[in-house]
């Protein structure tokens, strides 16, 4: 990052033939020019001097980086120092006498469109990207972004720019660009001979804030259907509204009103929980990739083919993100009839893709030539990765890890998809445990961005490093943790799970629950999701566990009967609920609530009501309560990570910042003193299962955070 003005912000002259000259004003503040202080003060600086440059007949903003900018800097949103503010730079280029020209050399983002808006001219290639991305941020376009942008571009696509945050080609954005080059290379010159030629025929001096947008164009009718079709999408957001609203001033409210209202909403969403939430997750995805596990110096393990072991559920998933890299993989089942149902079932993924117009066809055969079966160890030797993906026991991972420890070369990686087995008695199978490691996908593998990277006793930092930066290759988020049962996310999730069914046998109507953990802005609640997934396989992992359940013998009791009963889920067509024939629609059905009641009094629980905030409480609390366990265990290093995987494995509102952004935001006192309200309110239960984390209860006797940690 540059240090001072001088540096971030470069001046130079360049001459025309007829004497008169252009200013050059380059943005240098690596990586991504952020416009932080110094670029700000650069900026005005250097107009000012070309301001006060007779020979100067125009004036050219660009940049040295490959971004012409990626936006504001996030890190000053903290310290609260603004000065000079973005807007006061906009107010110059914008009011300036001379034409000033935005070059945009490569992507703008956030402040950086809104410098190029605040030009009177905007040029750039036709590939390059620009977007508003700040409602990522819980936040909007703070710098006359959500007013300029509809006045150039039109409101209905400015609005789709601002809402969804998603950045656009140039060459598919109508109205902002006044000359788009064919390709990048060419952009310098012709971007030069664009600015003479203006000079040249002293053109208009645009500016876009004298633009009026005919509300004709953009009537109450749009901006309603506009929110009804994103309604779903933007489910329990606050920015967005807020931008919708910002847009809406852009077409009632002369220019100087509208920006103030942009200022007003802007320091609504700035003051937001959902802000402080949001920017948390940013950084906090940007900083699982930083571990101390490692460092500059640790070599990288070239990985140019990989073997996947099972081509099952989350194998053939695992397989199609390295297809989808251009890694090919072979993938290995026991039985050719196995080989053959997860080959056909990778394809008919691929063909839907391709019928959504998602991918070619010739894409798709790429893809599927990228993957070659087999069902001999053999063809496993030189490849220099292998994913294991077979069934959940011990036995067979052993068998498995064997077989690879014979037949890999050396040095390849052998890693397992394990959801709960000890990953360290995996390893011990083989003769090289420091090379193997968990490479734990979230199902559908293919889809789910989070990557839970498991180490083991004995993997060594190579071998870490490489998983960790593979993961980018494929598209994955990848979180390190340590090993335990269930790792992060599924150790977390259990008590989701046993309090939602231990509720259920106090009285809880299931539905009811399933309601509270959608508002709070889960996907969906946990009785809906243990259809889904399917009863048994929770079932299958607690028969595994007994002995440290069975002191409680109303753990999960009722998930366990319905399984007893054939009721797996959706799959079967009934689980907690009912499912008439072909539906994903959960029906409540009374028998079970009669079961529950037959339960309670056969256990002597009495049934009562139990309200929002309980249900609630009791859901998310011994959740977070296991992540402070976690984090004083040292699983996950730090409580970012566990965000990070609650918000891409777990679907966890990124509106929330995760679990124990949540619980920061909450404050660490409520969530320790509800642990302890219900460990005493609860009888034995409370006693077994929400007992305080040492870690909780000091954070909350200091007043601190986990952030803090
Ligand atoms: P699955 O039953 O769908 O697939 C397992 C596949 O492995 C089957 O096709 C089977 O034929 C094959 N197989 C079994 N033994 C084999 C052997 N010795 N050699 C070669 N192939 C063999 O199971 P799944 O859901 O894909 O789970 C696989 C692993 O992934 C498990 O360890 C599981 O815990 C883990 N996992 C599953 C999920 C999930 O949601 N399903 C999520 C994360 C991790």
């Amino acid at each position: 990052m540059a240090q001072n003005s001088m540096e971030a912000v470069v001046y130079e002259k360049q001459e025309q033939v007829n004497g008169n000259h252009l200013a050059l004003i380059w943005m240098q503040n690596p990586p991504v020019n952020a416009l932080s202080k110094a670029v700000r003060v650069g900026l005005i600086n250097a107009i000012t001097q070309a301001l006060a440059d007779e020979s100067v007949k125009a004036i050219v903003i660009s940049s040295k980086l490959s971004l012409f900018s990626g936006g504001a800097d996030i890190s000053e949103f903290a310290s609260g120092d603004y000065e000079p503010p973005l807007p006061t730079v906009l107010d110059l280029i914008e009011n300036a006498n001379k034409p000033i020209i935005a070059v945009l050399s490569g992507p703008a983002f956030g402040g950086g469109l809104e410098v190029a808006l605040a030009c009177h001219y905007r040029v750039t290639f036709a590939a390059n990207k620009v977007g508003l991305p700040e409602v990522n941020l819980g936040i909007l376009p703070g710098a006359g972004g959500t007013q300029r942008l509809p006045r150039l571009a039109g409101v209905a696509q400015a609005l789709d720019m601002i809402v969804t945050g998603k950045p656009v080609a140039a060459k598919k954005l109508t109205g902002v660009f006044d000359l788009i080059v064919a390709e990048p290379a060419q952009l310098l010159n012709e971007a030069m001979a664009f600015c003479h030629k203006l000079v040249e025929q002293g053109a208009a001096i645009k500016r876009t804030c004298d633009i009026t947008i005919d509300s004709a164009s953009a009537p109450a009718e749009l901006f309603k259907q506009y929110r009804q079709g994103i309604a779903k999408q933007m489910r329990g957001f606050f920015a967005p509204e807020r931008c919708i609203q910002a847009v809406e001033a852009a077409v009632s409210l002369p220019f100087v009103q509208g920006l103030q209202r942009e200022g007003e909403l802007f320091q609504e969403c700035m003051q937001s929980k959902q802000a402080r939430a949001q920017q948390h997750f940013f950084f906090a995805e940007r900083a699982a990739s930083h571990v101390k596990d490692y460092d500059k110096t640790t070599p990288v393990r070239d990985i140019q083919k990989v073997g996947i072991i099972g081509a099952g559920t989350m194998g053939g998933g695992i397989a199609m993100n390295f297809a989808n890299a251009g890694i090919p993989v072979t993938l290995l089942e026991l039985k050719q009839e196995a080989l053959d149902k997860g080959l056909a079932l990778i394809r008919r993924n691929y063909e839907s893709s391709a019928k959504k117009g998602k991918l070619t066809s010739a894409e798709v055969e790429e893809r599927m030539a990228l993957l070659q079966g087999t069902t001999a160890y053999a063809d496993l030797a030189d490849v220099d990765l292998v994913i294991e993906a077979v069934f959940e026991k011990m036995a067979v991972k052993h068998e498995v890890f064997k077989a690879l420890d014979k037949i890999c070369k050396p040095g390849a990686i052998l890693a397992s998809n394990t959801s709960t087995l000890d990953l360290n008695e995996i390893a011990a199978a083989t003769k090289r445990p420091q090379d193997v490691i968990g490479m734990h996908f979230f199902s559908p593998a293919n889809v789910m961005k989070l990557l839970e990277v498991v180490k083991g006793e004995h993997s060594s930092p190579e071998v870490i490093k490489t998983v960790m930066q593979l993961a980018k290759k494929i598209n994955k988020v990848a979180v390190l943790v340590g090993v335990c049962f269930g790792f992060v996310g599924n150790r977390m999730i259990e008590s989701y799970g046993r309090e939602a069914n231990r509720m259920m046998l106090e009285g809880l109507k299931p539905e009811k629950l399933d309601q509270v953990i959608y508002d709070f802005g889960m996907p969906m609640g946990p009785f809906t999701m243990g259809d889904m997934a399917g009863q048994d396989i929770g079932y299958f992992v607690r028969q595994s566990r007994q002995e440290f359940i069975q002191h409680d013998p109303s753990y999960c009791i009722l998930a366990d009967k319905l399984v007893e009963q054939g009721r797996v889920g959706l799959k079967a067509g009934k689980g907690v609920y009912l499912y008439a024939e072909g539906s994903r629609t959960p029906i409540p059905d009374p028998k079970v609530l009669e079961l529950a009641k037959q339960e309670a009094q056969r256990l002597g629980i009495s049934q009562r009501h139990i309200s929002d905030q309980e249900m609630l409480e009791r859901i998310m609390f011994p959740l977070i309560n296991e992540g402070a366990l976690i984090l004083e265990e040292g699983i996950a290093a730090k409580s970012s990570d566990i965000d990070v995987i609650y918000v891409y494995g777990y679907g966890f509102p990124v509106y929330r910042g995760g679990p124990m952004q949540y619980a920061d935001e909450i404050g660490l006192k409520v969530v320790y003193y509800a642990m302890c309200k219900y460990r005493d309110e609860l009888g034995e239960y409370g006693g077994h299962w929400f007992q305080p984390a040492p870690l909780l209860k000091k954070l909350a006797e200091q007043g601190k955070r986990f952030a803090d940690l």
